[in-house]
């Protein structure tokens, strides 16, 4: 039977094994997919044990996709891109390849959501960090209006925003230049709703219009989500994206492209009622 896991710290709150064991059953595949906590200085260490007892792929999450990059021997074109994975392949010869569906599956959930394509859109994107880095590439292909990237150190987003740039209009702020903005979407992809911390950004940003998309998902009404309901914002989760880069991977590993429909449908009951 095939070994896959999903890597992260903290990593208890993941989904990833309940989606991947829906579309083995629903496409007759036999794997085993767990969770797996790698210590903060300790994600090469566990990776290489788990290849070495068999494991066949692993998805990478929250704080680890840039190290993943570094580390694999081969990085899919979309991967190099975002220089960041949260997808990798375990090849019989022993070569780790590294891709990031991450990109694919918000770009799906918010296409899904809009019934039509992000161009034209104006864009917020708060954080830098791995998850920032795989959606960025394929946020700007959508050729929205703008795109703005703010981090809590600033820094990082200006570097993100430079290496961009060619892709399409990106450019950084800092938290406290936010107050002047004009949003349609505003995506967390910081990992505070993680810790149950606020953003404290200002309530000018938000109307009946702004779409407010926490990456986060499971955790019920996040601190950012609250913030956004509390100005009537439009909200949603990061679970449809959850679903849809999962989608991707299972693609990756097994070559078939499960219905992604049924295992979001039956998530959202199942939360709903926790
Ligand atoms: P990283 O650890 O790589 O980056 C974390 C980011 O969050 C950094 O930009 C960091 O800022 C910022 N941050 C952390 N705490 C705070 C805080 N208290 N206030 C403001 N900013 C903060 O994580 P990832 O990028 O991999 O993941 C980010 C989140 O996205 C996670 O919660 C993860 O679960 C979620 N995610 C969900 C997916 C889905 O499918 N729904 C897919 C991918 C990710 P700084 O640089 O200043 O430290």
């Amino acid at each position: 039977m095939k070994l896959f896991a999903v890597v992260g710290n903290p990593i208890q709150h993941s989904l990833s094994p309940v989606i991947h064991a829906q579309f083995a059953q629903q496409t007759g595949i036999e794997l085993e997919y767990t969770r797996l906590l790698a210590p903060v200085d300790g994600f090469v260490a566990t990776l290489k044990q788990f290849q070495q007892q068999g494991g066949y792929g692993v998805n990478i999450t929250s704080p680890f996709k840039r190290e993943a990059a570094d580390w694999v021997e081969v990085l899919t074109e979309r991967a190099a891109e975002a220089r960041a994975v949260n997808t990798i392949l375990f090849r019989p010869d022993g070569v780790r390849v590294g891709d990031n569906t991450d990109g694919v599956g918000l770009v799906t959930d918010l296409t899904r959501y809009f019934k039509a394509p992000l161009n034209g859109k104006r864009i917020l994107l708060l954080g830098a960090g791995g998850a920032a880095q795989g959606v960025l590439g394929p946020l700007l292909r959508e050729r929205p209006l703008s795109l703005t990237i703010s981090n809590r150190t600033v820094d990082k987003a200006e570097v993100l925003a430079e290496s961009f740039s060619q892709v399409g209009p990106i450019n950084a702020c800092h938290w406290t230049e936010l107050r002047n903005g004009i949003f349609d979407i505003i995506i967390n992809a910081t990992s505070a709703s993680l810790q149950d911390e606020k953003l404290n950004l200002p309530n000018s940003l938000l109307n009946s219009n702004v779409l407010c998309y926490d990456m986060v998902y499971g955790k019920g009404v996040t601190p950012f989500l609250q913030w956004a309901n509390a100005q009537n914002a439009i909200c949603l989760d990061g679970l449809g994206m959850l679903v849809e880069q999962a989608a991707e991977s299972f693609y990756i590993w097994h070559h078939i492209k499960p219905n992604t429909k049924p295992v979001l449908l039956g998530l959202t009951k199942q939360l709903v009622n926790i």
